[in-house]
């Protein structure tokens, strides 16, 4: 299998190149050259196969011309180490759970993936590899967390100072080892832009072998598929059409459902939900697609005003506006309407993130005008990865799973850094090759 360059489908490259690489030279992201179509047979028995079962058979029909069966197994077996539950919330509406991992958001799965497989697709190269990563929060926790201890590999994360929770920060700035944390006086975009220009910048990739671990990379994008199957399998085989509502911000985690509907997956329908960073539902509205400034949020890791993944999104419906439109609707939700929905959802035994709860908010609206359906919103962190907000909407307290608890305990350890990119490059020119 070939991975093409979204900026130029000639750009062709192999499955080690892509992941390497990660962000295609042309600044296009990369996509399978072909996407396998599962035969029938695999969506009548996927009720009864275990969810690493159905991972082998998916990254089988993906990466078979690069990997070997062992390989796949290795990498779909580190990588499904906690489960993804399917829990009905109310009739009809189920949450798909996805905060079971090391550090309690769905970037457990892309991040467990894409180090294994980093790992193996450099078992025989001598450079030291830099990942280079941009986080809002959950993305450096969980690409730290996967990263830790694993050799040949050094993980450089850029956060925005003062806008990552306490809690999101620990997580990644406490760890030390291979893993170095850099505090940017910026927002989010900033450290987006810093990591997309190191990758460009010629100098540098002389130097240093660069790569990322963001979501623009299909060894973090892929694997977040594996979920969109296994829910569906666990839905009831009632005749019913099936929707899923997404929380978005850089709209991976979508266009991996959209991968799985490619795939064969009968999904009907996908709701694009967002907080007020709304350029991607304004767009499915009928806008023209305009990338702004992030605005901060209660539902913080979505905060993105040029999502990184929206060529895929097109790529994944060949280019074609209109068909994505019809597959896609989007929807957005202010911090008020997202606090009243954890207080809602509460009230009937639920406890929601402030993430889920955006994607509950679409996922309920677009029932409730389409007849007919049963519907999964991710659920993409567990409530106490944002207690503040939580705590604040239910005047109660949020309790710690204890492994998230254990985090509080380390030191920050953290170099701070302008949002300029020449200080970065300047940071990036001094490390050793
Ligand atoms: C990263 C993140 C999102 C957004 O996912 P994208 O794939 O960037 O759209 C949503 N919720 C949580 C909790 C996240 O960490």
């Amino acid at each position: 299998m070939k991975f093409y360059s979204t900026s130029n489908r000639s750009n062709q490259v192999s499955l080690s190149e892509a992941v390497i690489k990660g962000l295609a030279p042309d600044q296009g992201l990369y996509m399978p050259e072909e996407i396998p179509v599962l035969e029938e047979s695999f969506f009548v028995d996927f009720s009864k196969m275990t969810f690493r079962e159905i991972g082998y058979k998916v990254i089988g029909a993906l990466f078979s011309s690069a990997l070997s069966d062992s390989q796949i197994k290795e990498l779909v077996d580190h990588t499904l180490v906690f489960d993804a539950p399917l829990v009905e919330v109310e009739q009809d509406v189920y949450s798909l759970e996805l905060f079971h991992g090391p550090t309690l958001a769905f970037k457990d799965f892309g991040a467990r993936f894409c180090s294994k497989l980093m790992s193996m697709l450099l078992a025989k190269s001598a450079q030291k590899v830099r990942v280079l990563v941009a986080t809002s929060g959950d993305t450096g926790s969980a690409v730290a967390n996967g990263f830790l201890g694993v050799d040949g590999v050094e993980v450089i994360i850029l956060f925005p100072k003062g806008k990552v929770s306490e809690l999101q920060e620990k997580q990644f700035t406490t760890l030390a080892e291979n893993i170095t944390s850099l505090e940017v006086e910026g927002v989010f975009d900033d450290c987006q832009r810093m990591v997309k220009q190191a990758f460009l910048d010629p100098e540098l990739n002389v130097k240093l072998l660069l790569t990322s671990a963001n979501s623009i990379n299909i060894a973090r994008w892929i694997p977040q598929c594996l979920y969109y199957f296994y829910a569906f399998s666990r839905l009831p085989q009632n005749g019913k059409k099936v929707v899923f509502s997404v929380p978005s911000g850089n709209f991976g985690n979508l266009a991996a459902g959209i991968l799985a509907q490619k795939m064969g997956l009968p999904i009907d329908h996908f709701v694009a939900a967002t907080n007020e960073n709304k350029v991607v539902p304004q767009f499915l509205a009928g806008d023209a697609f305009l990338a702004k400034p992030s605005v901060q949020t209660v539902s913080n890791s979505m905060d993105v005003g040029n999502p990184s993944n929206f060529p895929r999104l097109l790529a994944l419906y060949d280019f074609d506006e209109n068909r994505l439109k019809q597959h896609v609707s989007g929807a957005f939700y202010s911090d008020s309407e997202t606090v009243k929905a954890i207080q809602k959802v509460n009230e009937i035994g639920y406890t929601l993130d402030p993430h889920g709860a955006v994607g509950y908010l679409g996922l309920v609206d677009f029932m409730k005008v389409n007849p007919g359906y049963q519907g999964v919103f991710l659920e993409t962190a567990h409530s106490g990865k944002f207690r503040d907000v939580v705590e604040k909407a239910l005047g109660e307290k949020v309790v710690l799973p204890e492994r998230l608890a254990a985090f509080l305990e380390g030191d920050k350890k953290v170099i701070p850094m302008g949002n300029d990119f020449e200080e970065f490059k300047g940071f990036l020119t001094n490390l050793k090759s």
